[in-house]
């Protein structure tokens, strides 16, 4: 009798997980050299996928394809069910798509390439007022709840240059934040910063991770990827070497290349 065990629960118990973003057979070369030699990807909404893999093995471009910073050669991608068209030349059919789909990705890169002419709370208002259009009034609310967030609501009016590393990376995230991403990209978002400031930046990544946020990250932190992630990619030389939840990735590596690197990291 399922009446017996009904709750008022109004969602389906096993509802597929929703796909935030998938990555299909991506190519791309600059000149003759072929950086990405067919990289499929895929997460769910909530999922945290790290990405590892040895200094030139394709990481950034990949994500950098993600979003059309760099034009893919060929492969497909979707965000968030909507697949983005491209012309035989990999570069975007369509402006408006590109750009409705970026509005609904956050990228925080490995400098914190913050706007220096702009204070905190202008850095997080910027896209929202500006690109998307939200009233002011409301952008700042946003922003600065935003920055209180990842403890900074005592700088937003405050220039980059007067803040440290970490603060000015946990600011970008702030920002990456402001148009409520649907999936967030991270490249290596720790690895320009003194060891000292490393950890903070951590909290706040962790802290989007626990809330469920969707993100690919880049890192060199195999610590904190391990501990982190849903999912693991080990690229080599532009390609998937291996992959799997961070358990088997980290702990019982198959490949001999996978095995090196974690031994070179450690
Ligand atoms: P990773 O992030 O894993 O260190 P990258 O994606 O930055 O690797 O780079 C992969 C390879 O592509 C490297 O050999 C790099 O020199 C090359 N590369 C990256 N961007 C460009 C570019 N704009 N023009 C030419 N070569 C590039
Ligand atoms: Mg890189």
């Amino acid at each position: 009798m399922t009446e017996a065990i009904a709750t008022d629960r109004t969602e389906p118990a096993a509802a597929p997980a929703e796909e935030a973003i998938r990555v299909e057979d991506l190519h791309k070369s600059f000149g003759h050299l072929e950086v990405l030699k067919g990289v499929n990807m895929s997460a769910k909404k909530g999922d945290v996928v790290a990405i590892i893999g040895g200094s030139g093995s394709g990481k950034s471009t990949m994500l950098r394809c993600i979003n059309f910073l760099e034009t893919p050669t060929s492969g497909r991608i979707v965000i968030g069910g909507e697949e983005i068209a491209m012309r035989a030349d990999g570069s975007p059919a369509s402006r408006k798509q590109i750009e409705r789909v970026r509005s609904r990705l956050g990228m925080v890169f490995q400098a914190f390439n913050l706007w220096t002419h702009r204070t905190l709370i202008e850095n997080v208002t910027e896209v929202p007022v500006h690109v998307l259009g939200v009233p002011k009034a409301e952008a700042h609310d946003r922003a600065m709840a935003l920055l209180e967030r990842v403890g900074l609501a005592d700088k937003a009016a405050t220039y980059p240059a007067f803040l440290s590393g970490g603060q000015q990376q946990r600011a970008a995230i702030a920002r990456a934040l402001a148009i409520d991403p649907s999936v967030m990209l991270f490249d290596e978002p720790t690895s320009a910063l003194d060891p000292e400031l490393v950890g903070e930046v951590l909290t706040v990544i962790r802290d989007l991770a626990a809330e469920g946020r969707t993100m690919l990250l880049v890192t060199h932190e195999m610590k904190f990827a391990r501990e982190v992630s849903d999912h693991v990619i080990y690229l080599f030389e532009g390609r998937i070497e291996e992959q799997g939840p961070p358990e088997a990735v980290f702990g019982a590596p198959k490949s001999e290349r996978l095995k090196q690197f974690l031994k070179s990291v450690a």
